[in-house]
């Protein structure tokens, strides 16, 4: 491991204080309408993300989140770096979709981003000349940077694979400055880490995080959560809830999650 990605990992914290845990389920209040057929299936959230990141040429963390390109940008993977509010108490988000997409495809992520919309003071507009901008590539895997990098910013969406509404949302919440609820401080009290059960290369990827939890509770239903076999060697368990929680559900951001935006953002 090169001194770089040391301070890389060091780096990928903000602090949590834990309240009472949110298992899994009773969080429709959250989910939007239209869901489509592919939210029926049942591969969960970290299967589909890193099936699709498997040929990504990128270094991703835990799985699916792109080093800083600059030193500069690095501070956000401490002190995450928000996107900006308007004096109409907006927060204006500009984002372009590759013409690679086809107009249902653009549909798809336009609808998952509206559902975001509709309950909180996030609002994805189509870029017209701003400088920062979320570009949404059909590249090889589901991967985004944290927070808003300034300028232009990658986020991939690959066409098979990445297009659920879920995996949409997980990878522009990572954009919003949010990181995966299995890696917060507080972790231990709520999932059992299996690290036999993975390759000790891919271990990395479960270095807690002294991440802002904002004050919410530990949330197994999080669409930042990460399934059972995230990272697993022969399919074994490698995240194992302690509580009958299900974990890794790829459907929709749960309640927790768009509280979290709007606490966040002070929506
Ligand atoms: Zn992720």
């Amino acid at each position: 491991m090169t001194p770089f990605v040391s301070v890389l990992m060091l780096l990928l914290a903000v602090s949590r204080a834990q309240v009472t845990p949110v298992p899994d389920g009773g969080e429709e209040q959250a989910s939007g309408s239209g869901e489509g057929p592919e939210e029926t299936q049942t591969e969960d959230i970290s299967v589909g993300i890193l099936t699709s990141n498997k040929k990504s040429p990128k270094f991703l963390f835990e799985g699916d989140i792109q080093a800083p390109k600059t030193r500069n940008a690095m501070r956000c993977w401490y002190n995450s770096c928000l996107w900006r509010k308007g004096t109409d108490g907006k927060v204006s988000i500009a984002y372009k979709v590759s013409h690679q997409f086809t107009p249902e495809e653009v549909q798809a992520i336009s609808n998952a981003l509206k559902d975001i919309e509709s309950k909180t003071c996030i609002r994805f507009v189509p870029r017209q000349n701003e400088y920062d901008y979320i570009s949404v590539e059909n590249k090889a895997g589901c991967y985004s940077y944290l927070g808003k990098t300034g300028g232009r910013q990658e986020l991939s969406l690959q066409r098979y694979g990445c297009l659920y509404k879920g995996i949409i949302q997980h990878e522009f919440l990572h954009s919003l400055g949010f990181k995966h609820e299995q890696t917060r401080s507080d972790r231990d009290k709520y999932v059992r880490i299996n690290w036999a059960n993975m390759d000790q290369s891919m271990a990395y990827n479960f270095h807690k995080a002294d991440t802002n939890n904002l004050n919410t509770p530990y949330d197994y239903s999080s669409i930042m959560h990460y399934g059972r076999t995230a990272f697993s060697r022969y399919g074994w368990e490698t995240i194992t809830p302690l509580s009958s929680a299900n974990i890794g559900q790829r459907r929709h951001a749960s309640y927790w999650d768009i509280r979290r935006i709007n606490l966040l953002y002070r929506c």
